[in-house]
This record gives C-alpha cells, sequence and structure tokens, in this order.
C-alpha cells in the first residue's frame, strides 16, 4: 500500500464513522506532517511518515475518535522529533491539538527504568499527563500498538524492554479503561517477545487443532444462530478463541497444559435490548448444558468499570466447554472501546451524559500527584471501586472515603478542626447539604468559621466513616463538658426520682465516695459528663448505685426511729407499747423498739441462737449483732458508745441456720481431719469450710466454719469434737 493509498484509507475509515469530520483540516495535518518527518526513516526503512499515519488508522478504527483526536495522531511526532513546536502547531491547527500532540510526546519522553518502583513512578507520572485530556492516552496506546506491531525491526533488548513496558503499562491501562480488543493485542504482542517459545508453542498448537476447532466454532455458532432465527430474536453470534496471552495465564497459573484448558471457546451473542439478554441465555441453557457455578450476571450487578455482560459456560455437543457472553449492542461498544465509546457518543450527540460516568477516572488519575505511586498502583491494581469513594480536596489530594460518605466525613477526615468548624460544604463548587452522597472524582470543598457552633447530634447519624463519629463523639465529650454535664445531671437525678432515691443521699458527703465506686467514676461531675456525651447512662448509673441507696434509705429510717423513741419519756406513751410477739423480727432478731431494721450478724462472734446477744448502731449498715459475752460488746459501757447499743433478742421466727465458728485444738496426727470430718457429718452439721494448720510444737488448730440452727445444735457438736481422741479444746472464738 503507498502512502496516498493509506491516506485515502484513513479518511475512508473517518467518513465511516463520522462524514462531518473536518477533512481539510485532517489532510492539512498529514500534508505537515508529512514535510516534518521528511527524510527521516524508521528501523525498516520505511518513510517515518508510514508511523503517524498508522496510528491515525488505529484511532480512527479502534477508537473512531473526532477530527482533533485524528490530527493530533497524525502530528503525534512532530513536537518530540521534528523541528516544529507547540506553537507552531498551535498555530497551524489549534492550541487543543498542540496541546493533545505535547500530551504524547511527554509520554514518549518517560524514560522507564528497570526497577520496578521507578517504572510506578513513571506510570504515574504518565497517567497525570494523560488526565489532562483522555484522548492524549488513547493516542499514546494506538501510538504503542502500531510500535509493537511493527517490534520486529527493533533490537532484541529494545523489544524485552517495550514489551515489558507495554505488559506492565499500556495494557493494564487499556484494560482499565475498558478497551479490551486493544488490551489483548497489546498483551499478545508483548508476550511474543517476553516469552517467544511459550507464544510460539500456544500458536502452533493452535495451529495445528484449528481445523478441527474451526469446525467446532462453526457448528456452534450455526446452532445458536439457527435456534435465535427461529424464536425471532434480532442477534449477531460469532465465537472466538481465547486469546494466546490469556491462554498462556491460565497454563502458567494453573499449571496446565493447551489441551487442559478449560474454555478455549468464547461466543458471543449481540441483541438489541436488555429483555432479550435474558431470553437468548434462557436458549443456550436449553441447548447446552450449563456447567453449574460459571454464570455471572453483570448486567444486574455491572462491574466497576462499568461492563455489562451476562457471562455463563456450558458444554459443547462435542465436549468442548466454552463461554457465551450475551449483551447489548451498547454494552458490547463500551466493552470493546470503553471510554474512547463514551467520546463517541458523547461527539455524535447521542448517549450525551455518560462520558461523565467516566469522567471521575481522568480526575482522579489528574490528582495523584501528592499520593504515594505504590499505593495507587495498588488501588489501581485491586478492584477499588466498589465501597470506596475517591473525592478532590481543592488542592488535589485525594481523599479515600468509604461509599456513601458524605461532606461530614470529608471534614473529619481532612482534620477534626475542620470537622467540628464546619459551617457549610461545596461540591464541585455548588453548595451542598450535610447529607450530600459523595461520588467518585468530586471536588469536595469544606466552609468553616471560627464561630461555628461545633458538629449537631444528627451528624452522628449522618456520618458513614466510623473515624467521623468516633470525633463527633469525641467532641461532645471534651468541648461540651459543661453543657453534657447539665444535661447529664438532669438525666440522672429525673432517673433517681422514677426510682424513688434522694439526691441528698448520693450527695452526702459519708455516702459519695463508696456510690462512685460503684459506677467508677471519680467525681459526680464526670459522671455527668458521660451520661451527657452518651459515653453512659443515668439508667445504669442508677441501676448501680440502687442497692446501695437503699440501705442507706433504711438507715435513716432506722436513725430516726431510735431518735425519736429517745426523744419519749418513759411512762408517757400515749399508746400502749406494742407486745413483744407484735414485733417483727429481722433474721430472727428483734431490735428494741425498731421495725424493719436492717440487721447483720457481727463476724468476730458469730451468734447462734440461744446465746445472749446485743446490738450495736452502725454507720449506714443497720444493726450489728454480737454475742454479750464478745470482746467487741464489751465497750458498751463505754460513755463515747453508750447511745449506739440497743437491746437485741431473738425471735420465735429465726432462721433455719447460722452461720458460725469452732476452732478444735488437738494433737497433731494422722487421719484427724478425716476424724473431725466424721463427726460433722455423724452430726447433720452444714459445714462451710474446714482449714488446718499445724504448729511447730505438734499440735494442730482446726478452724471448721458451719451453719446450725440454734446454740444446742452446736452444743451437741461440740461434744461430739471433743470425745475426738486427741482433741484437747473445742471452742467458739470471739473478738
Ligand atoms: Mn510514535
Amino acid at each position: 500500500m503507498t502512502i496516498q493509498e493509506q491516506y485515502d484509507l484513513l479518511e475512508k475509515t473517518v467518513r465511516g464513522y463520522n462524514p462531518a469530520a473536518d477533512f481539510a483540516q485532517i489532510r492539512a495535518a498529514f500534508d505537515y506532517a508529512d514535510k516534518c518527518h521528511e527524510g527521516q526513516k524508521r528501523k525498516s526503512g520505511e518513510p517515518y511518515i508510514i508511523h503517524p499515519l498508522a496510528v491515525a488508522q488505529i484511532v480512527a478504527e479502534e477508537l473512531k475518535l473526532d477530527s482533533e483526536s485524528i490530527e493530533a495522531a497524525l502530528l503525534h511526532d512532530v513536537i518530540e522529533d521534528t523541528a516544529a513546536t507547540h506553537e507552531d502547531v498551535a498555530k497551524l491547527f489549534s492550541p487543543t491539538i498542540a496541546d493533545l500532540v505535547e500530551g504524547v510526546s511527554k509520554l514518549t519522553r518517560i524514560q522507564y527504568a528497570t526497577k520496578e518502583d521507578e517504572q510506578m513512578e513513571n506510570l504515574r507520572k504518565m497517567l497525570i499527563a494523560m488526565s489532562k485530556d483522555i484522548r492524549v492516552i488513547l493516542i499514546k496506546i494506538s501510538d504503542r500498538l502500531h510500535n509493537m506491531r511493527t517490534m520486529e525491526y527493533q533490537s532484541p533488548a529494545k523489544q524485552k524492554q517495550k514489551s515489558l513496558e507495554t505488559m506492565e503499562i499500556y495494557a493494564p491501562i487499556a484494560h482499565r479503561l475498558g478497551m479490551q480488543r486493544m488490551k489483548w493485542e497489546l498483551e499478545d504482542l508483548s508476550l511474543k517477545y517476553l516469552d517467544p517459545i511459550g507464544y510460539d508453542e500456544i500458536v502452533s498448537k493452535l495451529g495445528e487443532k484449528q481445523q478441527e476447532y474451526e469446525a467446532f466454532m462453526q457448528r456452534t455458532q450455526q446452532q445458536i444462530d439457527e435456534r435465535l432465527n427461529e424464536l425471532g430474536i434480532q442477534h449477531i453470534v460469532y465465537g472466538r478463541m481465547k486469546h494466546p496471552y490469556s491462554i498462556y495465564r491460565k497454563m502458567f497459573n494453573q499449571n496446565k497444559s493447551l489441551d487442559e484448558i478449560f474454555d478455549l471457546f468464547a461466543f458471543r451473542v449481540i441483541v438489541e435490548n436488555v429483555g432479550d439478554c435474558y431470553n437468548v441465555l434462557g436458549v443456550i441453557h436449553d441447548i447446552y448444558k450449563p456447567i453449574l457455578g460459571r454464570f455471572k450476571d453483570y448486567i444486574g450487578t455491572p462491574k466497576p468499570n462499568g461492563y455489562q455482560s451476562l457471562h455463563t459456560t456450558v458444554m459443547g455437543t462435542d465436549g468442548y466447554p466454552f463461554e457465551v457472553q450475551i449483551r447489548t449492542r451498547e454494552m458490547h461498544e463500551i466493552a470493546e472501546y470503553g471510554v474512547a465509546a463514551h467520546w463517541k457518543y458523547k461527539q455524535n450527540g447521542q448517549g450525551a451524559g455518560t462520558e461523565g460516568r467516566y469522567e471521575w477516572v481522568r480526575r482522579l488519575l489528574e490528582n495523584q500527584e501528592g499520593a504515594d505511586a505504590e499505593d495507587f498502583i495498588h488501588s489501581l491494581k485491586v478492584d477499588m471501586f466498589s465501597d470506596e469513594v475517591f473525592v478532590f480536596t481543592p488542592n488535589g489530594d485525594v481523599q479515600n472515603l468509604p461509599a456513601g460518605a458524605t461532606p461530614i466525613d470529608f471534614a473529619y477526615a481532612i482534620h477534626s478542626a475542620v470537622g467540628n468548624h464546619m459551617v457549610g460544604a461545596k461540591v464541585n463548587n455548588r453548595i451542598v447539604t450535610f447529607d450530600h452522597i459523595l461520588k467518585n472524582g468530586d471536588i469536595v470543598e469544606i466552609l468553616t468559621s471560627k464561630a461555628a457552633k461545633g458538629p449537631s447530634r444528627d451528624w452522628m447519624k449522618i456520618a458513614k466513616s466510623s473515624e467521623a463519629r468516633s470525633k463527633i463523639r469525641q467532641w461532645f465529650k471534651k468541648e461540651k463538658k459543661a453543657e453534657n454535664i447539665v444535661n447529664g445531671r438532669s438525666a440522672f437525678e429525673a432517673e433517681l426520682k422514677h426510682c424513688g432515691l434522694s439526691m441528698k443521699d448520693v450527695a452526702a458527703s459519708e455516702n459519695l465516695p463508696g456510690l462512685l465506686k460503684k459506677v467508677s467514676y471519680s467525681s459526680l461531675d464526670e459522671m455527668y459528663a458521660a451520661i451527657g456525651y452518651g459515653g453512659f447512662t443515668a439508667q445504669k448509673a442508677v441501676s448501680r448505685m440502687q442497692g446501695e441507696l437503699q440501705r442507706i434509705a433504711k438507715q435513716h429510717q432506722i436513725e430516726q426511729q431510735a431518735l425519736e423513741a429517745a426523744e419519749q419519756p418513759a411512762g408517757k406513751h400515749e399508746e400502749p407499747a406494742p407486745a413483744p410477739k407484735h414485733v417483727k423480727s429481722e433474721q430472727g432478731i428483734i431490735v428494741e423498739g425498731l421495725d424493719n431494721c436492717l440487721v447483720k450478724f457481727s463476724k468476730c462472734c458469730t451468734p447462734v441462737p440461744g446465746d445472749e446477744i446485743v446490738g450495736f448502731i452502725t454507720r449506714g449498715y443497720g444493726v450489728s449483732v454480737h454475742r454479750a459475752d464478745c470482746p467487741n460488746a464489751a465497750r458498751r459501757d463505754d460513755p463515747e458508745q453508750a447511745g449506739r447499743w440497743i437491746k437485741v433478742s431473738w425471735g420465735s421466727d429465726t432462721n433455719d441456720s447460722y452461720p458460725t465458728i469452732l476452732e478444735v485444738i488437738c494433737k497433731d496426727r494422722a487421719n484427724l481431719l478425716l476424724d473431725i470430718s466424721a463427726a460433722l457429718s455423724t452430726t447433720n452439721t452444714f459445714v462451710l469450710g474446714i482449714n488446718t494448720r499445724s504448729t511447730e510444737d505438734g499440735f494442730a488448730l482446726c478452724r471448721v466454719e458451719v451453719r446450725v440452727r440454734d446454740g444446742l445444735q452446736l452444743k451437741t457438736l461440740m461434744n461430739k469434737l471433743n470425745q475426738i481422741s486427741g482433741v484437747l479444746r473445742v471452742t467458739r472464738p470471739a473478738g
């Protein structure tokens, strides 16, 4: 093909999809490039202009881009490789075209190092350049595709280097932008130079079986075609072999031979509407047996890059499994040409606005300057788009937030202070509400004011990130302490009142330390503050203090009644004193003159019914009952304590049993404990514990804790213990 023929083909191709293209300008661009590159030769020996012409052909044929892109493709090497300047191109064509050419040149200038890190760094730089106008990267990928197609003329070292670069950088970008056809070709061409043996093996094996495979594919295509025609479903169906690199990767990853590769074949059915996609799926599953677990509905759930299709794998009649992809025409175009398809739709006025779906990709890439290159590669390789959203600060820094995030999340992600002083938010320069859901690529600006009131409690419900919520909670904890204390106090007092408890008792200096211990706060204000910001509740506080407060209330009652009794001179009762039998006992104890008195038995002398006893009015714990012979009770004549000792007696309704302690002193010998246990068991004594220790001089001291009904049972037990051989003494300790 002569150069003129090649140019004519280009015009024809452009005319085919864009009859309104500016052919005069395209011609001018070709002539200018031809003149600039005059005398330059490619490695193949052909005139250099062959290359820009071929790149423009790819841009037209594969990507169907606009006039400006065709012109820029024709001119893409003039700034880099000839005397022409940006200014020249801007003047002769347009500033936009000059920018496109300059953009492609910048990418060309990037020197790829062998180190992976630097490659990543360069990739990042390249992506930044690309983001200025997506057409730059589309032309650059077309340029690389043509270079790969003509790589045979380069040195082996250059072939390897360019192939690696293509595999690592350009193919993934083509994939990310949804340009599958170009991606496959880039991968296959790279593989050819990176692993010539592997590539040749696949290509030659596919060649050997070509006839068999082709016959199979033809038959299958015919079967599907006929069936869909019968049903009157408008469609296009065609089959393809998996491309060599995808087979290579499967063989390599799964360590399989070519024959073992599960699905070498893929068929594609393109229909008019989404409904037909599912109809066709039904038909396919009717003709062929579907392979379980291989159906994927990317129409219902599109891939993050916007890809839509139904995928299923079925078993063919010849025992070859194959994949079927079913999609509409529009889904197909987007899958094949990705961003370029959107570009085309926008340009032709049809499907306008769909480009906006990809707008954020460009802006995301544009704003990567401050980010760590490796992080970016990572996020590019992983499917980062499903549960995260990427937005920009006005400075172009990227903020990574959970999907569904709002300006509140953004503000707190920047800094707590930004969130706490936020008074408004702008997204893409427009004021939005705080619950506005952020989208990828949004530029978010937070309006702050020193006079801001701070966050509202509603923000906690609006915020999507736990980070924002916890920072808001922190603010309420710290900044609003005074308010929290007031709110917390009133909540606490209301709850106390609700439970019939007294605030006076809580605040009393002798009660407070014990009560605060119950709730683990160092002061009431601390507790109120916690209740106020939501870290603790009034209900919990009161329920933890309740038992203690009830005891205190009872104690007040005792003291009150004791006081009243003392004030009434003896014999001047206006009403007859109640008969003793009417007096209610508490745990079998009657406290003289007091009903419902809290009673506890002293630990020092453990009295049981029958013992002579006295009572002591404690501070806050009711009446403590001692044996009259307890050394602690000996102080009842002490004038200091005179008022606190009170007469108590055993009532007729004593408890079933009382705990008490015996001490047994005996000569230490074998089986002593066994004998003591036997004595306890023959007297049916309930044992709480036995503790024995030997003294240095051959004696054993045995402390027995038991429960007994009364003094009589205790006496019997003591006699029994005394009869044990070696026992010297059995006593009831006191004091
Ligand atoms: Mn080039």
